[in-house]
Order: structure tokens, then sequence, then C-alpha cells
């Protein structure tokens, strides 16, 4: 700004300081309020008057005293303007926000800049912090990373059950897999496959087929550790990796689930019908070539306990 401002436009100028649609909060190195203007009287209540000559953290006790110091020796030493966004700091200063249909914002998400204030001989001697109000800018990307997060876990859920799907179960099947071959953690995967579901649906119907789909996830749900990693991997099959687990307790593990499976009843009209469920269990192996051999292996046990009769767990040894 040019050196030779006439009186007369002084007038203007704090007039439009005054009232432009930011806030202008103007501190001396001590954090003393030298300006404060319309928006900032607007937004805090808090009038000129009652601003000028307080330092500014008496007043606004949320804002980090340290952190101010910091911001303000920077823009002191380097002469140069500092930033501070919504998503490092939602906001400077607590102020309501007025938007009626952003119910989530109760206050006004801030970005705001310092810009040092030189005197004639070129030092800082006053910091203007410039304030913007960034509420709506914010709102519609926290909406929209919302959105994302919402839709990231429903392209991973089985809608029926609410387990991990197939796809999922088996990507992360894969990089346990890499993880426990790296760092020699004994890592078991668990299957269960109902038995003879073809004709519970064909004998009660579809519907009571998924209740009793749902009423199985549920219990392997509860009785699976909480860092267990289960997927509904097929129509009437789950998938449990248990990591750190060796065979012989993930073997009790699944023994714990085929008994509360064969005692749960379900109800259907005023029938109470009841199921079994057979398991495959295999600890990973080095020897295996990857994870789908992996899964291979432990499909296999499946098999075998399915051929000697179900409702028990059947292991393949890996050679
Ligand atoms: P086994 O003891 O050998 O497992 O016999 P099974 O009759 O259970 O045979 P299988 O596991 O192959 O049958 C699975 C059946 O599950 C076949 C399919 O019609 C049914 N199914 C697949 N998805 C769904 C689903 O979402 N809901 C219902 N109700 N049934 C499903
Ligand atoms: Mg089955």
């Amino acid at each position: 700004m040019s050196a030779n401002i006439e009186l007369k436009d002084i007038h203007w100028m704090i007039d439009m300081v005054h009232n432009i649609d930011v806030g202008i909060v103007i501190i001396d190195p001590d954090f003393n309020v030298k300006v404060w203007n319309g928006f900032m009287e607007n937004h805090s209540g808090l009038l000129t008057k009652h601003m000028v000559d307080k330092k500014i953290t008496d007043i606004f006790t949320s804002i980090p005293k340290d952190w101010l110091q910091h911001k303000v020796d920077s823009v002191c030493l380097l002469k140069n303007k500092a930033f501070t966004t919504w998503q490092q700091r939602p906001y400077l200063f607590k102020f309501k926000s007025y938007r009626p249909i952003t119910s989530d914002a109760d206050f006004m998400y801030q970005n705001v800049t310092f810009l040092p204030l030189t005197d004639m001989l070129g030092n800082v001697t006053q910091i203007c912090m410039i304030v913007y109000d960034v509420t709506e800018v914010a709102l519609n990307r926290l909406a929209f990373q919302e959105a994302n997060k919402k839709l990231e876990k429903l392209s991973h859920t089985d809608h029926l059950t609410q387990l991990n799907n197939q796809i999922f179960w088996r990507e992360n099947c894969a990089l346990e897999f890499e993880r426990a071959k790296q760092s020699s953690t004994p890592t078991t995967i668990i299957m269960i496959d109902i038995d003879n579901f073809k004709k519970i649906n064909d004998t009660y119907g579809h519907q009571f087929g998924d209740d009793v789909i749902k009423g199985v996830a549920d219990l392997i749900k509860k009785e699976t550790p909480q860092s267990a990693f289960i997927g509904r991997i097929d129509g009437d099959r789950f998938a449990v990796l248990l990591t750190k687990t060796e065979l012989n307790n993930a073997q009790t593990i699944a023994e714990a689930i085929r008994k509360k499976i064969e005692v749960i009843v379900f109800n259907c009209q005023e029938e109470t019908i009841k199921v079994t469920a057979s398991f495959g269990i295999a600890q990973m192996k080095e020897s295996m070539a990857d994870y789908q051999a992996w899964i291979n292996i432990t499909d296999l046990g499946l098999t075998r306990a399915k051929e000697n009769g179900r409702n028990q767990v059947g292991i393949f040894e890996h050679e």
C-alpha cells in the first residue's frame, strides 16, 4: 500500500475493515487486541470497546497460548504470513454457526491467516489475524468423507449377516498370509458350513433359511475373539481368520462354536428346528504357496468333516 495515504482516505479504510465479511483482529506481540472488527463483534457478541487492550487468550481461553506464541514468533521472525486451516484446528474463535440446515455444526469452522504488520522501520510490531468462515466448505467436505466411509463399509459388508463379504475376507486373508509368513506368527483359518442347508431352504422356505444364516453368523461372532476376522464366503459358508492362534487353540474355538450351533433352536411357525455345521481348520504353513493354498487345505478339512458324517471338525494334514 502506498505510504502517502491522505488523511481523508483513512476514514473509508477504517469503514471497510469494520464492515468486511471476514474477521479482522490485530494484536501486539503480547497478544493485546488493537483492532476488533464488525465481523468479530457480530459473531462474538463482544464489542470493540470490550476487547481493545485485552489479552486475546484471556477472553478466548480455548486458544492454546503456546500454540499462538509459536505462530506469532514465526510471523515476527520470518516477517511472513502463517496459516491455520479448519482441518488442523476447526476454529480459533468459538463462534456459533447460524446455518439452520447444519444441525451437526454448532460452531463456525475457520481458516485463519496471520499477517505481519510492520512499522516505518520494517519491524513487525503487530499481527493481523484474518478469520474466514469456511463452515459451508468444511461441512460439505465432512459429509463427503462420511459418505465415502459408509460406501466403503457397504462394499466390504455382506448385507444379510453384516459380516465381511467374500471379496473383503479374501483380500484380508491374502494380507494376513504374507504377514504371518514374514513374522512367523501362528495364524489359523476356521471354515464353517451349515449341514444339509438345502433341505432347510426346501422344507421351510428361503426366508427361514436366511434367518438360520443370520443366527449362525451371530453365534460365530459371539463365540470368536474380538480380533477374529469373520466373513460370509458363500451361501451357508463362513470363514474365520484367527491371528496369533495355533491349530489346537483354533480347534477348541471351533468345537465351542459347533456345540453352540447344535443346541440353538430356530422357530418356524409351530415347529422348532435345529441345525448343525461342519468345520475345517488349517494353520498357515510356510510351505504353502499362497493364501489360496491355505484356503484349499482348510476346505479339504471341511470336506473330510462332511464325509465323516457332518457336525464335526475336520483337519487335513498338510505335508
Ligand atoms: P452340505 O451339508 O454338504 O453343506 O449340504 P448343503 O445342503 O448345505 O449344501 P450346500 O452347502 O452346497 O448348500 C448351500 C445352499 O445354500 C445352496 C443355496 O441354495 C443356499 N443359499 C445360498 N445363498 C443363500 C442365501 O442367501 N439364503 C438362503 N436362504 N439360501 C442360500
Ligand atoms: Mg452346507
